[in-house]
């Protein structure tokens, strides 16, 4: 089952993919992951990526799109994987649909999680993340059990450079001009599914579930 989460940044995207990953047994595939990795590894990607990254603004495709084809291609993804973060434009989405179909394969499910902007400023500010596991929290709505440190794994939580509301704001434009428009793309491709993402997190994933089956 190949799958791609669409919606705006601070949709829920990232805490539904770890969800179906981990009910369906396949990889989960983030971009925005991989990047802040390199970061905290000094890599020269990192680097490259950080200068976007802390603006708000889109990682250009030469350093994206190679990455997450090859990726996929990996043994781990031979049944499926969810990825979270990728495609953000109509051409990397391209590329991929390009990649796939030379090897005989398509996207299953595009799931757009909607959320109204409005609701999207007040998750980025309260939202929580561990950059050693990659899970994500929010002070109010999903909690961990100690402030500041991960339930999973026990590392602190940071706030992310990028989810000051100034940013977020950047983040939400280029959302609506350049990523919007692949909620079309996979629509006339027959794969999209769309859910309600402003419900609480475990119902977004029962809908979630009843769209991919038990
Ligand atoms: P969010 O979870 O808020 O949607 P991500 O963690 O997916 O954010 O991405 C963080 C940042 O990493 C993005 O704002 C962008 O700068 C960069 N990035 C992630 N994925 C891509 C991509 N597919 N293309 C270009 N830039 C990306
Ligand atoms: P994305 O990957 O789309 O950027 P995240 O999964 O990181 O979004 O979620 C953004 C913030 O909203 C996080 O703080 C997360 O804990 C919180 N969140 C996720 N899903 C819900 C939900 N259904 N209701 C309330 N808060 C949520
Ligand atoms: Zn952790």
């Amino acid at each position: 089952m190949k799958i791609i989460m669409l919606g705006a940044p601070g949709a829920g995207k990232g805490t539904q993919a770890k969800m179906i990953a981990d009910k369906y047994a396949i990889p989960h595939i983030s971009t925005g992951d991989i990047f802040r990795a390199n970061i905290k590894n000094g890599t020269e990607l990192g680097k490259k990526a950080k200068e976007y990254m802390d603006k708000g603004l889109l990682v250009p495709d030469e350093l994206t799109v190679d990455l997450v084809i090859d990726r996929v291609a990996q043994e781990d993804c031979k049944n499926g994987y969810v990825l979270d973060g990728f495609p953000r434009t109509i051409p990397q989405a391209e590329s991929l649909d390009k990649a796939l179909d030379e090897r005989g394969e398509k996207i299953d499910y595009a799931i757009n999680v909607e959320v109204p902007d409005d609701n999207i400023i007040n998750r980025m500010s309260g939202r929580r993340a561990c950059l050693s596991c990659g899970a994500t929290y929010h002070i109010v709505h999903i909690p961990t059990k100690v402030e500041g440190i991960c339930d999973r794994c026990g590392a602190e939580l940071i706030l992310r450079d990028d989810d000051k509301p100034e940013t977020v704001k950047k983040r939400l434009d280029i959302y609506h001009e350049q990523t919007q428009p692949l909620i079309d793309y996979y629509s006339e491709k027959g794969a999209l599914a769309e859910v309600d993402g402003t419900k609480d997190m475990k119902d977004v994933f029962a809908d979630i579930v009843g769209i991919l089956g038990e």
